[in-house]
């Protein structure tokens, strides 16, 4: 399938530049294209998980659409996710059209992947222009993975990782710590992934949507993880800053590089430079909020530039100013009923 351009869009949507109500200029798009997933990870979304209707999602046409509208408005980065995006049928010719862009107001076009089908789609990526991926990793024990995600493409994973670095991607791995799961495998983890020549991430689970446990069951405090970690590695704070809301350190004895997301005992949002766009392009300003714009309506009116044009506005007018994250009690209800898988993680 091809993608025609849309220039008219990037004229239309405005110029100006999305600077939200507290003056922090908007410029990195995460944008879902599709909720639908091949893997169950258990702290993101249950096993009988309530897809979306197909035609209640953008088509991928709609989808660059709305990323041009976004690039005209100074979106200099997009990340595209899900959900798993490859399990989206020819995602990659959404891929090859942003990647046309590359160059001419967009700076950077990533994905966030499990990798399971990244094998055979790596080195498409790479030909459209795309530099570096985020892979989710948080086991490399079978039968843990199996247990954690509900399937078992462990090796399909590795195989699509190995892809990714032969097709000249540079690959970090993200990994949700997790207590009693692979609290006890972290550091394995880390001398694997900085052994592969890959960065990795530690993320604090977040109570984004119901699942099938309490995640308070499961919390890791990264505080606590960093300590430990302190005992088996020498860390040393970076200066390497991403703009996002990662911080950094550097492991002597790996050569490596190891960012913590501590979205929970170290809140990140004062420098929140990001917006979310859902598959049915629900634009949420704020990962953890309820604060939402209706995209598709826009897209799919009669004027299509000029509403768009006014949700963007509408939506840097309604950006929190942080969220507020809590997993201290047992039974609570989530932060919200969305799954990060909905959001766009
Ligand atoms: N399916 C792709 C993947 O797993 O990389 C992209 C979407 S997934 C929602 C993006 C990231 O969100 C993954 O790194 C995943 O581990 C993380 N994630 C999902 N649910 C989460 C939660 N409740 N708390 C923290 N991270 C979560
Ligand atoms: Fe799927 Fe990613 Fe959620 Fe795991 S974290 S279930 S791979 S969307």
């Amino acid at each position: 399938m091809r993608i025609d351009p849309a220039p008219g869009v990037r004229a239309a949507s405005g110029t100006a530049p999305l600077r939200d109500g507290f003056g922090r200029r908007v410029t990195y798009l995460r944008l879902s294209v599709t909720d639908r997933c091949d893997l169950r990870c258990t702290y993101c979304m249950p096993e009988r998980m309530q897809f979306l209707p197909k035609r209640e999602v953008l088509s991928l046409e709609e989808l660059y659409r709305l990323s041009l509208g976004f690039i005209a408005r100074g979106m200099t980065k997009i990340r595209l996710t899900g959900g798993e995006p490859l399990v989206r049928r020819d995602v990659v010719d959404l891929v090859r059209a942003l990647g046309r862009t590359l160059g001419d107001g967009l700076e950077e076009l990533t994905l966030t992947t499990n990798a399971t089908q990244l094998a055979g789609h790596a080195g498409a990526i790479a030909d459209a222009g795309v530099r570096r991926i985020n892979v989710s990793l948080d086991t490399l024990d079978r039968d843990r993975f199996v247990r954690l995600t509900g399937r078992d493409r462990l090796d399909d994973v590795l195989a699509g990782i190995e892809a990714a670095k032969r097709a000249g991607l540079s690959v970090k791995i993200n990994t949700v710590a997790l207590k009693g799961i692979n609290e006890s495998e972290i550091s394995e983890l880390i001398r694997w992934a900085h052994g592969q020549g890959h960065a990795l991430t530690l993320i604090e689970v977040m109570p984004l949507g119901e699942v099938e446990h309490d995640r308070i069951d499961h919390f890791l405090p990264l505080t606590a993880m960093r300590e430990r970690l302190e005992g088996e590695f020498t860390l040393r704070d970076s200066d390497h800053a991403t703009g996002g809301p990662a911080r950094y350190a550097d492991i002597a004895e790996t050569g490596g590089r190891l960012g913590f997301i501590s979205p929970l005992t170290n809140n990140f949002c004062a420098g929140c430079n990001r917006i979310r766009v859902t598959a049915t392009g629900q634009l949420y300003p704020c990962l953890g909020g309820g604060e939402r714009v209706d995209l598709r309506a826009a897209l799919r009116s009669d004027d299509p530039d000029g509403n768009l044009a006014r949700a963007l506005d509408e939506a840097m007018r309604i950006k929190p100013e942080g969220h507020d994250f809590r997993i201290d009690r047992r039974g609570a209800a989530p932060a919200q009923q969305r799954h990060m898988s909905v959001t766009g993680g």
